[in-house]
């Protein structure tokens, strides 16, 4: 099995109401978000890539059209996007696009990661 993968970093804030008053992430703050993308392939194509990573560009354009330099509950509706969340969300975006997508990791501190990977 082939595995590549792609880093795109965005900057954003959450809010994660649900959680108890005094913990930290119930209060409005923000990432520096690290989002890698790994797709697999058993045999290459006729350029011996898995996908040319050129060809990753429309998940750049999505990550600097909808979600940087955004509140996330506001682009979401909803008050329950965690670092797992986001990565099943940029998991099924891609996987529409890429069948070879077989996992999302998203980073929102230097030790900590979250991944999504069916
Ligand atoms: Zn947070």
């Amino acid at each position: 099995m082939y595995r590549i993968t792609k880093e795109f970093h965005f900057s954003a804030s959450h809010q994660l109401c649900r959680l108890q008053g005094d913990h930290p992430c119930a209060r409005m703050h923000g990432h520096n978000y690290i989002v890698e993308v790994e797709l697999a392939a058993e045999t290459l194509n006729e350029n011996g890539f898995v996908v040319d990573y050129l060809d990753l560009a429309p998940l750049r354009a999505l990550i600097d059209d909808r979600l940087d330099h955004r509140h996330l509950n506001e682009v979401f509706g909803h008050d329950m996007v965690t670092s797992e969340w986001l990565a099943r969300w940029i998991f099924d975006w891609c996987k529409t696009r890429w069948d070879q997508t077989s996992a999302v990791r998203i980073s929102e501190t230097p030790k900590t990661w979250a991944e999504y990977r069916p």
